[in-house]
């Protein structure tokens, strides 16, 4: 794919997206699978001049021009929209026992939170959480969420909006945390509270699409710590749902989108819709218990150890 459609399908894509969805993964995997080398070798190098003072710490973040970006795609990735490849893999895994979510609020020139603002978001992870809980338990599961919150971090210049951002801005703002690095954070996490389970969330008081970043095929190594950024509102406004949280998080245990928007037909986005029309991945809701975790879902996230053949179809 050429630049010059990369950015069509970039300018298009909210549009389709804004009714019902946060997050713009397809994009992200184009930027994130051309950003390998420089990433790796040292995410801060390019984007950031880091300084930080006794209780709150600062970076700048400088653009990354288009050209840094080799925007060639292997056609074949183009179809694998809903990240069959996550499964058990990364930080997430099997979605059970245990979990750590470590939070940084982030703030910058035109952002920042009260703690009431603060206390709103924790309110929905909890319910979030709760959801994610009772149903973890239909599937014989027992789910349990930790909260860690850094030290917050303020950004000199803006934190981006657009999910198609290059996501090395995680890295570097994550980096800022006393760990030093993302996979740092999991690994401290893993090893201290001894679990098999750890994301990492970055909270932004901004209208915009939540999206996730999580860990499969083809994605650079260094996003195997799995990161999520939810924005307090949606484009238009509106508050985040609680649901959108739990949307998120189960993406990063593999979780794909069942309204399957990258697919040049409905087909499939019907046919979900058919079989699953409240499950959490099709859409989400305000009033969070009018939806569920359908079986796919719960395959996906490590619930079921089989996959129907009757599903086998919403696979890619
Ligand atoms: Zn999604």
């Amino acid at each position: 794919m050429r630049a010059s459609s990369l950015l069509l399908l970039a300018l298009l894509i909210p549009t389709v997206l804004r009714a019902e969805e946060n997050e713009l993964n397809f994009i992200l995997d184009l930027l994130r699978d051309g950003t390998k080398s420089t990433a790796e070798a040292n995410p801060s190098q390019k984007m950031s001049g880091l300084k930080s003072a006794s209780n709150e710490r600062y970076t700048t973040l400088r653009p990354v021009s288009r050209s840094d970006f080799d925007l060639e795609v292997d056609a074949r990735r183009l179809r694998k929209s809903n990240q069959a490849t996550k499964r058990n893999i990364g930080s997430a895994t099997i979605l059970n026992g245990d979990v750590y979510v470590h939070h940084i609020f982030l703030g910058d020139k035109t952002s920042s939170w009260t703690e009431f603002e603060k206390d709103q978001v924790k309110r929905k992870l909890n319910e979030a959480y709760n959801f994610i809980n009772v149903y973890s338990r239909q599937y014989n599961k027992q789910v349990r969420f930790f909260d860690e919150f850094a030290t917050d971090v303020t950004i000199r210049s803006r934190i981006p909006r657009d999910a198609h951002a290059d996501p090395r801005w995680t890295e570097v703002v994550i980096a800022m945390g006393d760990d030093g690095s993302a996979e740092k954070t999991i690994r401290r996490i893993k090893t201290e509270k001894n679990v098999e389970n750890a994301i990492i969330c970055l909270h932004v008081n901004k209208a915009a699409l939540s999206y996730n970043l999580a860990y499969y095929e083809n994605v650079t190594r260094c996003y195997a710590a799995e990161r999520m950024v939810c924005f307090t509102s949606y484009p238009d406004g509106r508050e985040t749902s609680a649901a959108t949280y739990a949307h998120e998080i189960l993406h990063l245990f593999g979780a794909g989108d069942l309204y399957f928007p990258y697919d040049k037909t409905p087909d499939r986005k019907t046919e979900a819709g058919r079989l699953f029309p409240n499950d959490v991945m099709f859409r989400v809701d305000y009033d969070i218990f009018q939806l569920n975790v359908g079986k796919f879902t719960a395959y996906r996230i490590g619930w079921e150890d089989h996959l129907s053949s009757d599903y086998l179809h919403l696979e890619d």
